[in-house]
C-alpha cells in the first residue's frame, strides 16, 4: 500500500510551502480556454492558506524548452487563480523563475499569502532533474508539496530534484486521490475486479495488458487493439487494425489468463464497414456480423451488439472496474455505440468505477457519464504507468506517513 505524507498530515503555521500543482492550461490569446485544471488545485491551495502556510506555488506550462516564451507564460494564470481564490496571487515575473524578482516576492510574503513562480520549463535543467534548480527552488521553502500527477511519471526539478534538499515532502489532495485509486485500489482491489481496456493499438499498452491480467479477474479487452488478439486466435479480421508483430504477445497473453485462471474477454462479434471513416464523423454504413465471420474486405470499427452486452454484464458482477481505452472509433456517433454501452454500465453500477485518464476520460465526460464515476485520472501517461505497475518518481519521492 502507498501510504504517503498529506497536507493533513504536516504542519505549515508560518511555514514557506512550495506546492508544484499541475497549471498546464489551454491558451488561447492569453486566455485560459479550460481551467478544470486550476479548480480542481483549489483544495489543497486553500487548506494550506487556512492553515497559515505561505504558499508558493509552482508549475510548467506547454514546452517553452528552456527558453522565456511569454505565450506561455504563468501570468494569466496568477490572474485567474486570483479571482478563483478571492484574494492575490502575486505574480513573481521572472525569466530565471527562482531569480531577484521571485526571491523578493517570497520575502514579503504573510502568512497565508500566494506566489505564483514563473514556467519552470522556462529553466532548461527542469526536465533533466538538474541539481542547481532543484536547489534553488528548494531555498524558497521550509516544505515542500506535491499535487502535479500529470507529471509524476517523469523525475523533473520541480517535482523530484527539490525534494531531495527540503526536510518535509508530502503530497496535496489531487495526488493523494490518483494514489488511493489507481495505485491502491488496483493493487489491493475489491473482488470481482474487472479491467476493460481498448484503444488503438495492442502495442501502446503491452505492460498494461500484462499487469491487469495479474491484478484483475476478468480483462476485457475491447478496440482496435481485440483484433490482434482475433488473429492470434486464427480467425480472420479483414482489414482490420492489427499489429503483426505481436501476433505472439497476444497468444502469450491468452496462455497466461487461463494458467492464471483469469477470465479474458474478447469480442464475440463485432460492427464492421467498409473503410475507416473520412472525415472520422461521416456517415457510415455498418453491418454487425460474429468474430468468426469478418469478412476479408471489411473492417471492425466498434464492438457488436451481443458484445456490448456481454461486457457490460461483466461489470454488473464486479466490485472494482478500471477501464482505459474506448472500444471502438467513439468520435463517430455511429460507431460510438459500444464504448457508450461499457460507460453506462460503470455508470450504472455502484461498483468503485476509474477511468484511467486520456482519451477514455475525455469519452466518458463527452458522453455525459463524468459525475457517474468513482475517479477519473487527470494524467494520461501518469495513470498508463501506474496500470503498468510502475513506480511513479513523483509518488516516490514524497515522504510516507510516520
Ligand atoms: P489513453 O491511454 O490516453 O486513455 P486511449 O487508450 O483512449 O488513450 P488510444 O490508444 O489512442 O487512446 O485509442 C483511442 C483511439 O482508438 C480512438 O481515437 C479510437 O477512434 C481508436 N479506435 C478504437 N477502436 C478502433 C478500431 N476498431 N479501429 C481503429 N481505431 C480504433
Amino acid at each position: 500500500m502507498l501510504n504517503k505524507k498529506s497536507v493533513d498530515d504536516i504542519n505549515v503555521k508560518g511555514k514557506k510551502v512550495l506546492v508544484r500543482c499541475d497549471f498546464n492550461v489551454p491558451l488561447k490569446d492569453g486566455k485560459i480556454t479550460d481551467e478544470n485544471r486550476l479548480v480542481a488545485a483549489l483544495p489543497t491551495i486553500k487548506k494550506l492558506i487556512a492553515d497559515g502556510g505561505k504558499v508558493i506555488l509552482c508549475s510548467h506550462l506547454g514546452k517553452p524548452k528552456g527558453e522565456p516564451k511569454p505565450e506561455m507564460s504563468l501570468a494569466p494564470v496568477a490572474a485567474r487563480l486570483t479571482e478563483l481564490l478571492g484574494q492575490e496571487v502575486k505574480f513573481a515575473a521572472d525569466a530565471n523563475v527562482v531569480g531577484e524578482n521571485a526571491k523578493a516576492a517570497v520575502a514579503a510574503m504573510k502568512d497565508g499569502d500566494v506566489v505564483l513562480l514563473e514556467n519552470t520549463r522556462y529553466r532548461v535543467e527542469e526536465t533533466k532533474n538538474g541539481e542547481a534548480f532543484s536547489k534553488e527552488l528548494a531555498s524558497l521553502c521550509d516544505v515542500f508539496v506535491n499535487d502535479a500527477f500529470g507529471t509524476a511519471h517523469r523525475a523533473h526539478c520541480s517535482n523530484v530534484g527539490v525534494t531531495e534538499y527540503v526536510d518535509t515532502c508530502a503530497v496535496g489532495y489531487l495526488m493523494q486521490k490518483e494514489i488511493d485509486f489507481l495505485g491502491n485500489a488496483v493493487n489491493n482491489p475489491e473482488r470481482p475486479f474487472v479491467a476493460i481496456l481498448g484503444g488503438a493499438k495492442v502495442a501502446d499498452k503491452l505492460n498494461v495488458i500484462s499487469n491487469l491480467l495479474e491484478k484483475c479477474d476478468t480483462l476485457i479487452i475491447g478496440g482496435g487493439m481485440a483484433y490482434t488478439f482475433l488473429k492470434a486466435k486464427g480467425l480472420e479480421v479483414g482489414t482490420s487494425l492489427v499489429d503483426d508483430t505481436k501476433i505472439d504477445y497476444c497468444k502469450e497473453m491468452m496462455e497466461k489468463a487461463e494458467k492464471l485462471g483469469k477470465k479474458l474477454l474478447l469480442p464475440v462479434d463485432t460492427t464492421i464497414a467498409k473503410a475507416f471513416p473520412d472525415p472520422i464523423d461521416a456517415e457510415i454504413e455498418i453491418s454487425v456480423v460474429k468474430s468468426d465471420a469478418i469478412p476479408a474486405d471489411m473492417m471492425g470499427l466498434d464492438i457488436g451488439t451481443e458484445t456490448a452486452a456481454l461486457y457490460a454484464d461483466a461489470v454488473k458482477s464486479a466490485k472494482t472496474v478500471v477501464w482505459n481505452g474506448p472500444m471502438g472509433v467513439f468520435e463517430n456517433p455511429i460507431l460510438a455505440k459500444g464504448t457508450i454501452a461499457v460507460a453506462k454500465s460503470l455508470a450504472e453500477t455502484d461498483a468503485t468505477t476509474i477511468i484511467g485518464g486520456g482519451d477514455s476520460a475525455a469519452a466518458v465526460n463527452q458522453l455525459g457519464f463524468g459525475d457517474k464515476m468513482t475517479h477519473i485520472s487527470t494524467g494520461g501517461g501518469a495513470s498508463l504507468e501506474f496500470l503498468e505497475g510502475k513506480d511513479l518518481p513523483g509518488v516516490v519521492a514524497a515522504q510516507d506517513k510516520e
